[in-house]
């Protein structure tokens, strides 16, 4: 067999424009491509996780796309380092290619690979594929990292104007991928059970960006893209997304866009605020973290039938309005004094389109301690929220049809004594005596 690349598919689950696979395919005779199921993730996993569906079906799609050319993707399950080792002493690698993934835990990984692959001086490329922008592309002109979401996005996007990037036609290239029998694992095989979530479809209209102004704020209208779990697997070319994006003549969507990359290089620059806050003085806070009002929040049973929806959505759907998002966040952090810290791992468990940067960076924008943050004393009033974003009640008859009646709790805590006792413990962790 002649010499081979690996290519190390992650979270760019495509075979259209990812630009790690087009690498390892135009400069190699025969490409292995396979995707590891890492046990150090997928163990920390509830056993009925849509997230692993959605990947087994991307995977599937790439099988699909594959299937003339007689080839599909390995799958493995396992530790990363040592999955590769195995393939090395199996198969005449001697180049291995992947696109960047920029979490911490990533990059750990991904040192320690590049280490190993090294030892055995085997080349390893990795491409940057899921963003426009990374890591220190995109800084004051002194090179340090933008902090505040406007001056980023307007850097942003006049460097887009002289860097659009090009898109690669990568599912051109398949006939490179090796023709032989790669082993293929199942939902069961894996140790995980159907979620009975449905996955939502994985393009945008341009009529729905160009109403999305109009129609972003509204969860019951249920207009927005719904496209963060692609983006978060890659299942579709961000490339494509911004270049219809960027063609219609309201940039309101191309700005939601640019703020998932405007928080990945925040924590790409500032790693520790996965679980530290941006500004220090937060981390004073004596949050009272009760269990069982936590409780009650999770499942959506809080009183306030607006953030018991949301809840319920999320529980039954794995996705929230981002509205509601914002809501029952600032409701857990300022009206229950629970640490955002329970409430990021929670969405963390629960949402499809779960992105540690964007989860992290919007979940401290919610408490007020993190990068251009809403102000603490901004704290949401559940009652008048619905007054403004659902005043028929379609979103919350659809998910709360009971709020009306007699059994559904009364409100667990009282917004006014609520909002001042946010007011008096955040004021004395930022101002100590
Ligand atoms: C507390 C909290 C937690 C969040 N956690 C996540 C998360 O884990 N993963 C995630 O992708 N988004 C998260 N968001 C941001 C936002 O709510 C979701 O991106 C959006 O609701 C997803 O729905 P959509 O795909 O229909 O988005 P659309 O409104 O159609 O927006 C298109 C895309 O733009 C990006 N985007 C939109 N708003 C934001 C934002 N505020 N921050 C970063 N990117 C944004 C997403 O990639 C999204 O898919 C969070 C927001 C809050 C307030």
């Amino acid at each position: 067999m002649s010499r081979l690349t690996l290519f190390w598919f992650r979270r760019d689950l495509r075979v259209q424009d990812n630009v790690g696979f087009y690498h390892a395919l135009k400069n190699a005779e025969q490409v292995l491509p396979i995707f590891i199921f890492d046990t150090a993730i997928i163990d920390k996993l509830p056993q009925q996780d849509a997230r692993i569906e959605f990947i087994l079906k991307a995977l599937g799609d790439i099988n699909d796309a594959m299937k003339r050319n007689r080839c599909t993707v390995g799958m493995y399950r396992g530790e990363p380092k040592a999955i590769i080792t195995q393939l090395l002493d199996n198969y005449p690698i001697d180049r291995v290619v992947t696109n960047h993934d920029y979490e911490p835990y990533a990059q750990e990984r991904d040192a320690a690979i590049e280490a190993l692959l090294a030892e055995k001086g085997i080349a390893f490329e990795n491409y940057k594929d899921q963003v426009i922008f990374e890591k220190a592309e995109v800084t004051k002109d002194d090179g340090s990292p933008y902090v505040v979401y406007t001056p980023y996005s307007k850097k942003w996007l006049a460097r887009f104007q002289d860097h659009t990037p090009q898109q690669l036609p990568s599912e051109e290239l398949l006939h490179k991928c090796i023709q032989t029998e790669l082993p293929q694992l199942s939902l069961k095989a894996l140790g995980f059970q159907p979620s009975g979530i449905q996955a939502p479809g994985d393009s945008v209209s341009n009529a729905r960006i160009d109403a999305y102004e109009e129609t972003r704020n509204f969860p019951a209208l249920d207009e927005t893209s719904r496209l963060g779990v692609h983006l978060r697997f890659g299942t579709i070319s961000i490339r494509k997304l911004v270049e219809q994006a960027a063609a219609r003549s309201n940039p309101t969507y191309l700005k939601e866009l640019i703020w998932r990359e405007f928080f990945m290089q925040i924590l790409w620059h500032f790693p520790h605020t996965a679980s530290k806050s941006f500004k220090p003085a937060y981390d004073r806070i004596l949050w009272r973290n009760n269990e069982e009002e936590f409780q009650r929040w999770c499942e959506g049973n809080t009183g306030y039938p607006l953030v018991d929806a949301g809840m319920r959505e999320l529980n039954q759907t794995g996705y929230m309005h981002n509205r509601l998002r914002m809501l029952v966040g600032s409701f857990l952090c300022k009206h229950l004094l629970i640490d955002w810290r329970w409430g990021e791992a929670y969405f963390a468990e629960k949402l499809l389109d779960y992105e540690m940067s964007s989860n992290v960076g919007n979940w401290q924008w919610v408490a007020g301690c993190g990068v251009d943050a809403a102000p603490y004393f901004r704290i949401f009033n559940p009652t008048s929220q619905v007054t403004k974003f659902d005043k028929e009640l379609k979103y919350i008859n659809k998910w709360v049809p009971n709020h009306q009646e007699l059994d559904y709790p009364q409100p667990m805590v009282e917004h006014k004594m609520a909002r001042e006792r946010c007011l008096t413990t955040y004021k004395s962790a930022l101002n100590p005596q």
